[in-house]
């Protein structure tokens, strides 16, 4: 028999690399971002065409190539930054590995122009699939100029497994961010089609971040700097007040590299604490620089993790500076931070200042009044027709009031009840009603006590009204007297503009208003609070969701702002505020659970008091 093992073919070899270099858009802008930065350039262009699907360009001032380094960088394993295995110890470069260009060109249409400062004329290559189509002399400005087309057209298993448009572009917009706010002396654009997403001069670190996170960022930093003969650590992390649920914008660069490290994030996390609840993440944007020869970034093919020789002390290191940067501010918490002048932030703005929950109620309102007005309090939407069920449910409600008075069948129970926050003046119904601690509501049945979660209760009738209105696609809105215009990260701007159809179902009012910013014009009838932050809550309960829940968009919106607009624990309520909410909460189609299965009533019966006062 004849050998059978064969070398394969360049573009076989090649497209097989690609699989673990390319596996979106977001990774060939990430490499040819990098390229870039290794070249030099101080001026970056990125321009996307359907999320980077039909078109990535990327346009900068760098060094350029040689006619035949050109041709080479497309060969695989060939790199101009490292020679010999030793260089691997001393990296100052983000690539290293001499892939990315061929992989990108085995899967793609691609076209380079580029042209060193000295030499009069440039390089002009077309490759397609691996195969060079054409190579001619043009002339083109210094630098190098890589356009992208068709990626994957080659592999159609890889196209079709692309996700629709507004999260390639998510990932696009984060690989950027990743590589632009570590070089703030670069200048840097990003267009996505004819929209301009970014527009970043040259400034300093804590210019860029707020150039690409907003002009509210400017407040909320804390600088941390501290140096040491191991390593240094410089940038900022966010006040405290400032930590979001989700974990938000954590940045972590190693030489200029951006990482992530479980473990460091925990030495950060470490130094918050006491400072945020366990379940807020802190933002932060840290930079390390160190001696190369003291990591291995060789371990993750996309490399967005290294290996520390002296890990430990790295953690320490890390967990100290954050530390006493959290000190010096809460010390000395008025102290002007070197404010960038550069910046127009309105001072007069208190971005903190949260409204306390109100309750609007009818005093006229009479729960046990069934036709017209008996729903809505609690609830965005008019009174929608009831179903029999709901009806029904009413009805059980009032019934439940019909049976003698506990006051008098049990007298203890009620002097608890009175002590807890019962008002006599404010009780003209004939059943007892009382909170307890502000956040829960004690009433009876006619078979015991039962005790409500108030926020609870309260986010299960916004739930069922919001499922409906989006359902009906009949969400009221009413209408703000001054419009708010909200900034958003350019992520979170993507994601809106994605969900607005879901969002105007529910009764939003909201239309994009020039770069990163929307302007609402009306929210669903019912939600409190109303600030510029709206979006930003929303939003953030609504990532929290996805991450650790898989929901349909419109039911996790629907779960999202029912729990911020809720009545929050601690809100004092009176007897026919109580009354009305309870009475809606019996007319949900289901009353006793929240939609992630955690109860919202709990029953006492009497046979389990009368086992209690052992009887
Ligand atoms: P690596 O970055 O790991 O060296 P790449 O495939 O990304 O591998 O690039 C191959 C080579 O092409 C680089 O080493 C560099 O010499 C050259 N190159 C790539 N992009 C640029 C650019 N934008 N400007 C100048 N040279 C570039
Ligand atoms: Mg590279």
């Amino acid at each position: 028999m004849s050998d059978i093992i064969q070398l394969l073919p360049d573009n076989v070899a090649n497209q097989i690399a690609a699989g673990e270099v390319v596996q979106r858009p977001a990774s060939a802008v990430k490499e040819l971002l990098e390229n870039s930065i290794d070249a030099s350039a101080s001026k970056i262009s990125l321009i996307v065409k359907d999320a980077g699907k039909t078109l990535i360009q990327i346009i900068d001032d760098g060094s350029g190539m040689s006619v035949t380094d050109a041709r080479m960088c497309f060969e695989r394993h060939a790199t101009s930054k490292i020679k010999k295995a030793d260089d691997l110890f001393a990296l100052q470069t983000k690539g290293f590995r001499g892939e990315a260009l061929a992989s990108i060109a085995a899967i793609a249409h691609v076209e380079l122009k580029t042209r060193r400062e000295g030499d009069e004329l440039g390089t002009h290559i077309l490759i397609e699939g691996s195969q060079v189509i054409s190579q001619e002399p043009c002339s083109s400005a210094k630098g190098t100029s890589i356009s992208v087309k068709n990626l994957f057209y080659n592999v159609p298993a890889r196209r079709n497994f692309l996700k629709a448009n507004g999260v390639e572009m998510k990932h696009v917009i984060e690989e950027f961010e990743r590589v632009a706010l570590i070089h703030p002396e670069v200048e840097f654009s990003l267009h996505n089609g004819d929209n301009e997403v970014f527009n970043l001069k040259k400034g300093s670190f804590r210019q860029r971040i707020v150039a690409i996170f907003g002009d509210k960022y400017n407040q909320r930093l804390v600088p941390v700097e501290e140096e040491t003969d191991i390593l240094s650590v410089s940038g900022f992390v966010g006040k405290p007040e400032f930590a979001k649920k989700t974990r938000g914008e954590q940045y972590f660069f190693v030489n200029n590299r951006f990482i992530k490290s479980a473990y460091l994030n925990h030495a950060i996390q470490l130094a918050f604490e006491d400072l945020i609840s366990k379940d807020q993440h802190p933002s932060y944007f840290l930079q390390m620089q160190i001696d190369p020869s003291k990591l291995d970034v060789n371990i993750h093919p996309t490399k967005t993790e290294v290996k520390f020789e002296d890990e430990r002390s790295i953690y320490a290191i890390v967990r100290t500076s954050v530390k006493q940067a959290l000190g010096k501010f809460n010390i000395a918490p008025s102290l002007d931070f070197e404010q960038e002048t550069a910046f127009n932030v309105p001072h007069n703005i208190d971005l903190n200042k949260i409204k306390p929950p109100t309750i609007q109620f009818d005093p006229e309102y009479n729960p046990f009044e069934l036709e017209g007005k008996a729903v809505g309090r609690f609830g965005t939407a008019a009174a929608p027709v009831k179903t029999t069920r709901e009806k029904s449910n009413l009805e059980n409600w009032q019934k439940l009031y019909d049976f003698p008075e506990i006051k008098e069948s049990n007298p203890e129970i009620h002097q608890q009840l009175i002590s807890a926050n019962w008002d006599e003046k404010e009780n003209t119904a004939k059943h007892f009603i009382a909170q307890l601690a502000n956040k829960y509501i004690l009433t009876h049945i006619k078979s015991g006590l039962v005790i409500i979660d108030q926020n609870r209760a309260h986010q299960r009738i916004l739930y069922e009204r919001y499922i409906q209105s989006a359902a009906l696609n009949n969400g009221n809105s009413q209408q703000l007297l001054f419009p708010l215009n909200v900034e958003l990260s350019s992520s979170d701007f993507e994601l809106v503009k994605e969900l607005k159809s879901e969002l105007n179902s529910l009764g939003f009012d909201i239309n994009e208003f020039g770069k990163n910013t929307f302007v609402i014009n009306g929210v669903p009838t019912g939600v409190e609070n109303i600030s510029e932050n709206i979006l930003e809550e929303l939003l953030e309960q609504f990532k929290m969701n996805e991450a650790k829940l898989k929901l349909n968009k419109q039911d996790n919106l629907a779960r999202s702002l029912s729990r911020r607009s809720a009545i929050k624990e601690g809100a004092r309520m009176t007897a026919k505020e109580m009354e009305s909410l309870v009475d809606e909460l019996f007319a949900c189609e289901m009353p006793y659970h929240l939609p992630n299965n955690k109860p919202i009533i709990i029953k006492y019966s009497l046979d389990e008091l009368d086992q209690r006062f052992e009887k």
